[in-house]
């Protein structure tokens, strides 16, 4: 076992998950987090008797959560009910135009034979190679901490490197399987959730169908905040301290090591440091200039992953046309995607999508009532301003109206908008991102900022910015990558 104190800065999936880690490993750990709840981007916002997830709605990757709960001898289905839904999810690709991804693969490959000859040949060898991706990622590279250039380009990767494809675009990939351009759209729509473009994402993460098709859309009853919920209490039944409406200002360094943190309230001497709040404002805000690894300049040069506009909205009536998950791709979307990566504008025509959980869940909205969440992907650093978020209101509630033959407008009675300005003052999120940092090769992996802070010893980073990225059980296992750093660097 393990002794010595740990301040981790941060409640998102990865504190929590990371703190649970190290406080089993026997380290006193305390987290400190700037808003009244845990969850982070995870939050939850309970309104006018709704109950809104207020960031991720998908639960993907169940794989990823059963090995971590494992480490506590526990099951998922033991900290909540969780569903798998069917169908997945709903597309709209225009008026009268949808398709249902179901839980049975045979009943997908039957409707991709009728959409593209050989449609569920076809999809089936698409579906073998994104397992083959998935097995070897999982097995390989993905819960492996990155520290030097060799141990990425080693030489699993040159004799695996061409079967992943890990070279190729994703696009560009999945037009080598098919030709229906709508097909395509259903094997590179998830890509938005790393935090990509289909047309600057490695083909690796074609691995994403696998999650999709193969693993399944789950659900936990009450939403996502009861996912949260099972890693704070997993953590405070192993010790783990949390103190909220804490925000830390700074981070003291003496001799090239973190002392102590300095919060709007308090201060907290430890001996390991971990910085779950975005890497680029802990970096470039909580630390010294002599202190960073990674300055102003640096970020200035990356990719920065989508921001949001979001809507939460409260229905006092049920729709007939929607599912829980429900996707909206414009026939066009690389115009879209082309403002959030080639010139950040706001879109004219976007893709969105929408979650309708009450259609699972009777506790996340009165009797009657329906859960509504609306994102439009936008790019990071625009400017935001409650006159735009009203003309997207207008524009994506009335496209919807149209899309489901349903009205909402007129049975509105929660509201909330959400985008680049709540994300920063929420969250502390460098321009306003929603995912932090996109998923391009050359932020892949080794790639990433790390774990470790070059400059300062005992301060870490965990989180969608590090290794392996975007995404709950990405963040997750980033926490498992850390903690095992940590458990063999302080003698675990
Ligand atoms: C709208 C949206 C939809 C998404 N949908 C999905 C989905 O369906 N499925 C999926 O798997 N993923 C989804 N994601 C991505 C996923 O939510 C994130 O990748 C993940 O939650 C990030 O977790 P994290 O722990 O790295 O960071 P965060 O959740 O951002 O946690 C960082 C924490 O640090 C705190 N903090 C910041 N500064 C300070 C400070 N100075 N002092 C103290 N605390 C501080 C913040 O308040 C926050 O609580 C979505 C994200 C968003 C925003």
């Amino acid at each position: 076992m393990s002794s010595g104190e740990v301040i981790i800065i941060g409640s998102g999936f990865s504190g929590l998950a990371t703190a649970a880690l190290c406080a089993k490993q026997g380290f006193h750990v305390v987290v400190v987090e700037k808003n009244d709840q845990p969850g982070g981007r995870a939050s939850v916002w309970k309104e006018g008797g709704f109950t809104f997830d207020m960031g991720p709605s998908w639960y993907l990757m169940p794989d990823v959560f059963e090995r971590y709960f494992a480490e506590f001898g526990k099951k998922p289905e033991d900290l909540m009910n969780l569903v798998r839904l069917d169908p997945s999810y709903r597309v709209f690709f225009g008026e009268g135009d949808t398709m249902d991804i179901h839980a049975d693969l045979n009943k997908n490959l039957a409707n991709f034979d009728k959409m593209e000859e050989n449609g569920a040949e076809k999809m089936k060898k698409y579906l073998e190679s994104a397992r083959y991706q998935y097995d070897i990622a999982m097995n390989e590279f993905i819960y492996k901490d990155y520290q030097h250039l060799t141990d990425f380009f080693n030489r699993k990767l040159v004799m695996e490197g061409a079967k992943l494809h890990m070279f190729d675009k994703l696009d560009h990939y999945a037009q080598r399987f098919f030709q229906n351009p709508k097909i395509r759209k259903i094997l590179e729509y998830n890509i938005v959730f790393l935090g990509g473009t289909p047309y600057n994402t490695p083909a690796l993460y074609a691995l994403m169908s696998h999650v999709d098709f193969n693993l399944g859309v789950w659900y936990p009853i009450g939403g996502m905040g009861k996912l949260v919920e099972a890693f704070y209490k997993l953590g405070e039944s192993h010790g783990v301290e949390y103190r909220f409406n804490e925000e830390v200002k700074k981070i003291e360094i003496e001799k090239k090591r973190a002392k102590k943190v300095v919060t709007n309230s308090d201060t907290y001497e430890a001996d390991i440091f971990v910085v779950n709040a975005d890497y680029a404002y802990a970096e470039t805000q909580l630390l010294d200039k002599k202190h960073q690894t990674h300055p102003q300049k640096y970020w200035e040069g990356k990719s920065i992953a989508p921001s949001a506009l979001l809507f939460f909205l409260g229905l006092n009536k049920r729709l007939d046309n929607l599912i829980h998950h429900n996707l909206y791709f414009h026939p066009d979307w690389e115009k879209h995607f082309d403002t959030i990566f080639k010139k950040p504008a706001w879109p004219d025509e976007p893709s969105y999508y929408v979650s309708c959980p009450s259609k699972t869940d009777d506790s996340v909205a009165p009797k009657d009532g329906e859960n509504i969440f609306i994102l439009v992907p936008v790019a990071p650093g625009l400017d935001d301003n409650p006159k735009i978020r009203e003309i997207y209101y207008e524009k994506i509630l009335g496209h919807l109206e149209n899309l489901i033959k349903e009205s909402i407008k007129d049975s509105v009675v929660v509201k909330r908008s959400f985008a680049h300005n709540d994300f920063s003052q929420l969250y502390n999120a460098y321009k306003g991102t929603a995912l932090g940092f996109a998923h391009t090769l050359r932020q892949t992996a080794i790639f990433r900022p790390r774990h470790k802070s070059k400059k300062v010893q005992n301060l870490y980073y965990t989180g969608h910015y590090t290794h392996p990225g975007i995404g709950v059980p990405m963040v997750v296992i980033s926490s498992q990558i850390l903690s095992k750093v940590i458990g063999s660097e302080y003698n675990a």
